[in-house]
């Protein structure tokens, strides 16, 4: 790693840069002790159901307790562990940890759970997913795991792991949805129940008919095919409000709540709907 402090001395974590091959061992092995010591930590982001504006689940999202670099969000490392193979490891630790909490609580919310495509290619994914769900008492159908969209995962090993993880119960959503690999044909080969559209849409359907043209035909595609849908980012009640006119069904994004830490949550059964945050 190269000298100095801050931000400077990251840069090898940064998206998009090649690591050497001496880097890879170091990053393997400073990934590997923060699961020893317990360093990551899941931050929760309430999915809200349009209708009646209450909180249907929660989306799993990692962050890395760096003890000297603070705490650092997965654009910070997640391009660094998928490029050393390790986050597969991470993604099950994730997925444990997920199950664990959401089975604690005393409210039957849904918990979703990136997966990198690296982890879907693996043949024993769908047994480690059964053993969890199993170890944690989790009922299959609260449990969704998110995938994006990437050549990947139209590869026939994805498809195997996936169709069997989707016979348990358990839910498979498409991530970024609009953003990633240009084919909609894995949406007749994979199990897919949910697509998730990106923010990138969202974003712009206050000032442009184009984009929420585009969601809409989204929805109605969804809608065709029997898929739930999430619309991602909602920052303000015009997005909200016109999704809500398309058929929207569900939505996530910091106007309804950023992540945070699963205890700082009021208890589902001590809300009653649920309180928009004040932007
Ligand atoms: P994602 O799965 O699409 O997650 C949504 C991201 O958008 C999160 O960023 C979330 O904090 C952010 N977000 C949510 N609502 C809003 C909003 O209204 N406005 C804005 N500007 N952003 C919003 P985060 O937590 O930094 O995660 C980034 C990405 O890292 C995730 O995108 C996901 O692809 C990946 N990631 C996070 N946790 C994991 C994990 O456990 N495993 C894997 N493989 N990837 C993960
Ligand atoms: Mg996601
Ligand atoms: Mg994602
Ligand atoms: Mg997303």
């Amino acid at each position: 790693m190269s000298k100095g402090a801050g931000r400077g001395c990251f840069h090898i974590f940064e998206h998009g840069m090649t690591m050497e091959a001496s880097h890879r061992s170091t990053i393997e092995l400073e990934l590997m002790q923060a699961i020893a010591q317990d360093e990551f930590v899941l931050h929760y982001q309430p999915i809200i159901r349009t209708q009646e504006e209450r909180i249907s689940g929660y989306e799993a999202l990692i962050r890395w307790n760096h003890p000297r670099r603070g705490l650092l969000s997965p654009d910070q490392f997640i391009p660094a562990a998928e490029e050393a193979g390790f986050i597969v490891e991470l993604d099950r630790w994730v997925l444990k940890q997920a199950c664990a909490e959401m089975a604690n609580r005393d409210d039957e919310l849904s918990i979703s759970v990136n997966i990198s495509a690296l982890g879907l290619l693996r043949q024993d994914l769908p047994e480690f997913v059964r053993t969890t769900l199993a170890d944690t008492g989790l009922t299959p159908g609260r449990l969704e795991l998110e995938i994006t969209e990437t050549s990947r995962v139209s590869e026939a090993a994805c498809l195997a792991t996936l169709s069997q993880i989707r016979n348990m119960g358990v839910g498979i959503a498409i991530d970024d949805f609009g953003t990633g690999f240009a084919s909609l044909s894995y949406l007749i080969d994979l199990p897919v129940t949910r697509i998730k559209l990106d923010r990138r849409f969202i974003s712009g359907i206050v000032d442009s008919p184009r984009c929420l043209n585009i969601v809409s035909s989204a929805l109605a595609l969804a809608r065709c095919l029997d898929i739930d849908v999430t619309a991602e980012g909602i920052e303000n009640l015009q997005q909200f409000e016109l999704l809500k006119a398309a058929g929207c069904k569900s939505v996530q994004g910091y106007f309804f709540g950023k992540p945070q830490r699963l205890d700082a949550m009021v208890p589902h059964h001590q809300s009653h709907g649920f309180n928009r945050a004040i932007m």
